[in-house]
């Protein structure tokens, strides 16, 4: 309802289009960007799409949208022009939370979220998953395997699949070091995967309890950047070269600022955390050093599918993430403590 407000509210159980299908939700995780629409005012964040976006879509203000884009469970109905090979009632799924036109040159490519024509976010212009059941193009679907939760799965399908992702574009691989600034759940992926691809990391964030968890994520070194400088101790954990790729995920300008200093000549450094704005000296920091650095948001529908694998090949625990773990009835309680974002991370599970 925005303002720190929010309603449990009766729906009719969806029906299946021709296309889609119906999910029975097993798991619903809370994303940090949930936030900005419970503390803001309502809707806030569809007002930058054009009116016609809206109106083709059918979304209106007055309309209540249920939350929840990081779905997961079992597929209940399918639509009657889905091949019963691709996805069978009964099937364990995640869901890629995007849906576009379909056709533009980023829905082929599997970027949904970049459709030329504007995205539909489940959980923001289209019903998500904090409810038991949700309705789902057939082609956003991802299967689940057997030895993934629901809970983990629904980690994949936004904080660790944009983690994943941010790694592939950045090319890590065993013969890089990673610096990683906020640990929050996607900082945190980003450490597990990247041990998992046999990089060495280094954590940063303000806070100290994150700091020593991110150790016991794996994380090779960690530093609390509101103790001592973390460009330095970066550079002498790395024999003053600085590390060969970082990734900020806090979305501040102070660490994405360290996040590039930290890196060696020819660094590569991606940004991830949305918010805020830096200035750099693009001559020093940039030019001079051959750095590169990137814009990255979210991840592909291929993408999703290729960490979801990797997370299960590399026997990844995602299942630590979780600090909180809530029933919809107490979904009031369970905003107000994640507004608080002093624990981990949170999921509805039914
Ligand atoms: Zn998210
Ligand atoms: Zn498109």
């Amino acid at each position: 309802m925005g303002h720190r407000q929010l309603a449990l509210m009766d729906f009719k159980d969806p029906e299946p289009g021709a296309d889609s299908v119906v999910i029975e939700i097993k798991a619903s995780g809370f994303c940090g960007s949930d936030l900005h629409h419970y503390r803001g005012a309502r809707g806030e964040s569809l007002r930058v799409k054009s009116p016609e976006f809206l109106r083709e879509r059918g979304i209106s203000f007055d309309d209540p949208i249920i939350a929840g884009h990081e779905p997961c469970g079992i597929v209940a109905e399918i639509g009657k022009n889905v091949d019963p090979r691709a996805f069978a009632k009964g099937d364990r799924v995640m869901v890629y939370h995007y849906d576009g036109c379909r056709y533009c040159d980023q829905c082929r490519t599997g970027w949904v979220q970049m459709c030329e024509r504007g995205s539909t976010v489940y959980g923001q212009t289209a019903h998500g998953g904090h409810a038991h059941y949700m309705v789902a193009p057939a082609k956003s679907l991802i299967h689940l395997p057997s030895e993934i939760s629901f809970a983990a799965g629904a980690a994949v399908s936004c904080g660790t699949g944009t983690a994943f992702a941010a790694l592939e574009r950045l090319d890590v691989s065993g013969r890089d070091t990673l610096a990683v600034f906020g640990l929050g759940p996607v900082g945190l992926s980003a450490i597990q995967l990247a041990k998992a691809m046999g990089v060495r990391t280094v954590a940063v964030d303000v806070s100290a309890e994150r700091v020593a968890r991110a150790l016991s994520f794996g994380a090779t070194a960690a530093f609390d950047s509101s103790q001592s400088d973390p460009v330095e101790a970066i550079m002498q954990w790395s024999g003053g070269k600085g590390v060969s790729t970082a990734i900020d995920c806090a979305g501040v300008a102070a660490a994405r600022h360290a996040a590039v200093r930290s890196t060696s000549t020819w660094g590569r450094i991606a940004f991830v955390g949305v918010g805020g704005n830096v200035s750099f000296d693009v001559t020093a920091d940039l030019i001079l050093r051959q750095r590169t650095v990137i814009g990255h948001l979210t991840f592909s529908d291929v993408a999703m599918a290729r960490c979801v694998r990797f997370v299960a090949d590399h026997g990844i625990d995602l299942d630590q993430q979780f600090s909180e773990r809530w029933k919809l009835e107490d979904a009031v309680r369970a905003y107000q403590e994640f507004d608080k974002q002093t624990s981990g991370k949170a999921v509805f599970e039914f």
